[in-house]
């Protein structure tokens, strides 16, 4: 069973995957997690997020874990260090790299071949699993995700509202696997709901979609 999360930045997508994954007793997988190690390892090592060249190698050699909301990066816990702002866009950069995408999404397909997953992302409902028995698209408009990310993770209301814009751009523009709603996924604007609003939507929608049978199962 796949329940496929898939918006922008800020949308809510996180507590909401892991609320849902914790009460279905699902495996939950932040699949931007996976971009933000690799952006950091290039960040580290002195690399250009924008050099295929050099970041695919990077790519192709991460052990990337996520262990119970922990990101390990070839066994390092790195949990802190990718929710820094330089690199959430640093990861925009690496994820517009067709090489990057393909690796990552080859390991995000490797978790649902041995359990059900609540996996969030861009591009969960249209590339990753296409036949995802559930999908949702979580949305909200700029403003609300800018003031969300400030009181999570502090910073200028302003410089964040400009940097999701810059990330939201990049990630609708890019020519590999741009953020877009799937056909089939469920449209919820979360602008006006709290997060336990936002969760109780989000939960009806998987159960209704579940007992309805609609979707295929992966
Ligand atoms: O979801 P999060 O904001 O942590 O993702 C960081 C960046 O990784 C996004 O801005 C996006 O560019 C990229 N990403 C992606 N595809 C995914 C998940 C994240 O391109 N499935």
């Amino acid at each position: 069973m796949i329940v496929a999360i898939d918006g922008p930045a800020g949308a809510g997508k996180s507590t909401v995957a892991r609320a849902v994954a914790e009460r279905m007793g699902f495996l939950h997988v932040d699949s931007g997690a996976m971009y933000r190690a690799v952006a950091l390892w290039a960040l580290e090592n002195g690399i250009d997020p924008s050099d295929a060249g050099k970041v695919i190698p990077l790519a192709e050699s991460a052990e990337i874990n996520l262990d119970g909301g922990r990101v390990l990066l070839n066994g390092r816990d790195i949990t802190a260090g990718v929710r820094r702002p330089e690199v959430s866009q640093a990861a925009s950069r690496v994820s517009a790299i067709p090489g990057v995408r393909r690796e990552l999404v080859r390991m995000q397909q490797e978790y649902a071949a041995v359990t059900s997953v609540v996996m969030e992302g861009r591009d969960i409902g249209t590339v990753v699993y296409p036949n995802a028995r559930v999908k949702v698209y979580l949305d909200a408009c700029p403003e609300v995700r800018a003031r969300r990310r400030v009181e999570e993770l502090g910073g200028d209301y302003t410089q964040v509202l400009q940097e999701i814009r810059e990330r939201d751009t990049r990630d609708e523009t890019r020519a590999d696997s741009p953020l877009r709603q799937a056909e089939d996924a469920v449209y919820l604007d979360t602008s006006d709901l709290d997060e336990a609003g936002v969760i109780l939507a989000v939960l009806r929608i998987v159960r209704e979609r579940i007992s309805s049978g609609t979707g295929v199962t992966s």
